[in-house]
């Protein structure tokens, strides 16, 4: 079980930039994986990605759980707990 307290936290959002991680496609950047953001709906690059922005997202906003934004995955991550989340 997760021991995930962050639930509350999660909005039925839109994805802003549903084509790409919107801090990459400013600046021209490439992402390997993209994470959708729970509260806000902004898309952004996994750790795995040179840009890394959904960590940095999280640290900037403090918003705690990104889905996974990719065909066939629909895992969540929370920043906070460091723990998966299964998407209700
Ligand atoms: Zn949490
Ligand atoms: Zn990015
Ligand atoms: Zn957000």
């Amino acid at each position: 079980m997760s021991a995930c307290t962050h639930r509350d936290q999660i909005a039925d959002v839109e994805p802003q930039t549903p084509t790409g991680c919107g801090e990459c496609m400013k600046t021209g950047g490439t992402w390997v994986h993209l994470r959708l953001c729970l509260s806000c709906g902004e898309v952004n690059c996994c750790d795995s990605s040179p840009g890394r922005h959904a960590t940095e997202h999280f640290h900037a906003s403090g918003h705690p759980l990104v889905q996974s934004f990719q065909p066939g995955e629909d895992w969540i991550w929370c920043y906070v707990d460091e723990v998966t989340v299964e998407p209700s």
